[in-house]
């Protein structure tokens, strides 16, 4: 097969030809027949995502490992990275290899299990990391996500554990006390609105923590959804000391600040912002957009946190947290770090799927676009522009934040080791 006239992170038009799966050629006016036309559309890495929910087991009525790589698919990704609080609790061999299984069966997408830190996601006892790591799923990421480890202990065996198999703990930073009952951003907006606040220091001491506690073990940390401008400060330090931490920011956190739950298109308290680390202020998001540039923070992750309709569409402290974001991440961060001047094509390339999977230490994805890697390719129009429209969704759930905003560009096709995906913007 060939696919035709595309540009490799925005350069010159080239043809690419694909052959068992990997990249067989690239030149310019190939010969051959089988073409697929790219119609001068950029060729990126497939994207990786390190931090996605797919729900299943449990919550099939939110998502499916089909449903939730097909919305991954349609958002570019090649792999994605499912959290393991699925109920029940991805603590064991057992369940990474139930989720790894149904990937290999219905997936649209590979899709690589993250094991629980601690049992039931209980933060008092630690799971079996190492049975994980052995197991057919061969776990590298191990988060709680959606719980903190707040117990340093805990956290310090965790890190001194994976080092064995050159795993990652990927903390979600939130201190339980300073966030008890937590509703919104602490700042002027929750004091307006008498929502209790969550304030910035109950992730940047956990941040602070951790990254000393890696250093102390000599392991390597993985921040989830940094959303602050005091959390940049604390990894970029860490950083700087040579320590092995590295750090995620999502699309939203990149793009939408806390007004919005004041006064927004939907109304003031829509639940559709609410989200877990909350929306911050205009300060923080341009220090996220600074440090993702500038590679403090290292990557894109979505955060891709689907929930059915009657959990979302009620009032604002019974709703629950999260937003679906695979099917616009491209999108959004083209809107805030291209759009912007901040990144070009290769600096989201390495940020959305090199640099994801080496930390997730996947061998067949997140290489570059050359002659001999696994054919795995995003094809993309940033100049297209598309009205979002959650009814279009690929996921089984609807709750983004940007139904009805128009944002630049759209995915064209996916190719997963040659295979298409995707063409033409729909699900093949
Ligand atoms: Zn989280």
């Amino acid at each position: 097969m060939i696919i035709r006239n595309v540009r490799i992170l925005g350069g010159e038009p080239v043809d690419i030809r694909v052959a068992d799966g990997a990249i067989a050629e690239i030149g310019p006016g190939l010969a051959g027949e089988n073409t697929v036309d790219g119609a001068g559309a950029i060729a990126l890495p497939g994207l990786v995502d390190l931090h996605t929910h797919l729900r299943e087991p449990g919550r099939e009525d939110a998502e499916t490992v089909q449903t939730g790589t097909q919305s991954a698919a349609r958002g570019g990704y090649t792999a994605v990275h499912a959290m393991a609080n699925t109920s029940p609790v991805a603590d064991t061999a057992g369940v990474v290899e139930q989720v790894w299984r149904l990937g290999r069966e219905f997936a649209h997408c590979d899709v690589h299990p993250v094991g629980a830190v601690t049992v039931g996601l209980e933060g008092r006892q630690l799971a079996e990391l190492g049975a994980m790591a052995d197991s057919a799923a061969r776990v590298r990421v191990f988060s709680d996500d959606g719980r903190c480890v707040d117990d340093a202990v805990l956290m310090r065996r965790a890190l001194e554990y994976v080092k064995a198999f050159d795993g990652v703990v990927a903390q979600h930073a939130q201190e339980p006390r300073l966030t008890a009952g937590a509703q919104m951003n602490e700042g002027v907006v929750s004091g307006r609105l008498g929502l209790t606040g969550w304030p910035a220091v109950a992730e940047e001491a956990i941040i602070a923590r951790d990254c000393l506690l890696a250093a102390h073990v000599g392991s390597r940390l993985h921040v989830c959804h940094v959303s602050t401008a005091g959390s940049v400060e604390i990894i970029r330090w860490a950083k700087s000391k040579g320590w092995n931490v590295t750090a995620e920011v999502t699309p939203h956190h990149l793009l939408l600040t806390d007004d919005l739950v004041e006064e927004s298109p939907v109304g003031a308290y829509n639940p559709i912002y609410k989200v877990n680390p909350p929306l911050r202020t205009r300060a923080d998001v341009e220090a996220l957009r600074a440090a993702l540039a500038d590679g403090t923070i290292d990557i894109v992750a979505t955060d891709h946190a689907p929930h059915p309709v009657e959990d979302k569409e009620t009032e604002w402290s019974a709703a629950a947290m999260g937003m679906v974001g695979l099917e616009t991440a491209l999108s959004v961060v083209q809107e805030a770090m291209v759009e912007t001047g901040l990144l070009d094509w290769a600096g989201l390339a390495q940020r959305m799927s090199v640099v994801p999977a080496r930390i997730g230490r996947l061998a067949g994805q997140g290489q570059p676009i050359e002659v001999g890697a696994p054919a795995n390719i995003t094809l993309y129009d940033p100049s297209a522009r598309t009205k979002v429209d959650p009814s279009a969704f690929a996921s089984k759930s609807r709750n983004t934040p940007y139904e009805g905003m128009t944002l630049p560009g759209r995915v064209v096709a996916t190719f997963l080791r040659g295979r298409p995906t995707v063409l033409e913007g729909k699900l093949v």
